[in-house]
């Protein structure tokens, strides 16, 4: 390792992200896709790397986006949450000319979801390397990508601009392997370069093994270690999460018990409550239990940035709710 791999204090600069911001549109009702007339809600301001940035900022770290939206309400409406929950958007441009991205959600009976997704052909696709990008990432501590957002065209050279910027300044850099499994090896090596120089790694399920390249979870743990990445933290939905660290040490932290509205968004919010508590200098334990509460909040509201809370509301929850697995732990 060339590097010692961690999680940059927030005197280096804020955190910042590149990508998609949406809104997102969903039916009221379980069933299957589009086909019929249905009862839509929303729009709801949404994005993955949106929903993280706007959970960074309500925990009052330093947040920027570098993104795009259009000139319309779908835009405003997201400009005006990022806004008013403390995220710069000086480099979020916007389109005269493509609408803002759009995803249309409808939950299945069985948890799983139909989307219609406007993505690549709207505002969010046409993502640039701007003088404001370059401006938001010469001052920045921290960058998180997703893996979602690697499919949009112009993101490779922004994530390689900000990496090196970062980088100079002595900060660090997450990533969430949020990428389908045939998507891997596409990128140019992109995907592998993100989980070697992660000084944090935040998969949710299978991913750990699809990063990794084995069929083990230990095993996937041990490689990519030994790839350099700093720590893991390992999402595991309705179950909680299991924190990994270089040193060997793992910590199991058990979901809190709380009624599933909208499973949309948990893992964003978690992500970004678990990095925001690191750069704070919080412990690893205390910010694994920061980042479950946050991603069980995050559930039990419909919409994926409605549920977003600040630490009063974290630390309101944690006192008050109950913990699935709690008895087991003692
Ligand atoms: P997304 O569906 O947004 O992509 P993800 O798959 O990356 O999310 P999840 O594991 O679903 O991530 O959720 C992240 C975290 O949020 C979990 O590790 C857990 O702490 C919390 N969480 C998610 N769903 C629930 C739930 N039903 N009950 C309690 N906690 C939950
Ligand atoms: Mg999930």
């Amino acid at each position: 390792m060339s590097r010692a791999s961690e999680i940059a204090s927030e005197s280096t600069g804020p955190t910042i992200v590149a990508g998609e911001i949406l809104v997102e549109i969903m039916a009221t009702e379980a069933g299957h896709g589009f086909l019929e007339p249905l009862k839509l809600m929303g729009p709801f301001p949404s994005g993955a790397p949106a929903i993280f940035i706007d959970q960074v900022a309500k925990l009052g770290g330093g947040a920027g986006i570098i993104a795009c939206v259009g000139r319309d309400d779908f835009g405003a409406i997201n400009l005006e949450r990022l806004k008013r929950d403390g995220v710069d958007v000086s480099a979020v441009s916007v389109s005269a000319r493509y609408p803002t991205g759009s995803a249309f959600v409808r939950y299945r009976p069985d948890g799983g979801r139909d989307f219609v997704y406007n993505i690549a052909e709207s505002a969010a696709g046409r993502i640039t390397l701007t003088d404001e990008a370059r401006r938001l990432a010469d001052g920045a501590g921290h960058l998180h990508v997703m893996g979602s957002a690697l499919a949009i065209a112009g993101l490779k050279e922004i994530v390689a601009y900000a990496l090196k910027a970062i980088r100079a300044r002595g900060g660090s850099t997450s990533f969430d392997p949020n990428v389908r499994k045939e998507l891997i090896d596409l990128g140019g090596g992109l995907f592998s370069a993100l989980v070697d120089d992660a000084d944090l790694l935040l998969p949710s399920g299978d991913e750990l093994l699809a990063a990794a390249g084995v069929a083990d979870e230990a095993q996937a743990v041990a490689a990519l270690m030994a790839r350099g990445v700093g720590e893991i933290v390992l999402k595991r939905g309705a179950a909680g999460s299991t924190r990994f660290g270089a040193d060997g040490s793992r910590t199991d932290c058990p979901g809190f018990l709380v009624e599933e509205v909208d499973p949309t968004g948990a893992g964003d919010c978690f992500g970004a409550t678990y990095l925001t508590c690191r750069r704070k200098g919080m412990q690893p334990e205390k910010a694994l239990l920061y980042a479950n509460a946050a991603g069980a909040l995050n559930v039990t509201r419909r919409g994926p940035m409605e549920g977003l809370a600040g630490f009063e509301a974290l630390d309101r929850f944690i006192a008050g709710a109950d913990r699935a697995g709690a008895d087991r732990a003692k």
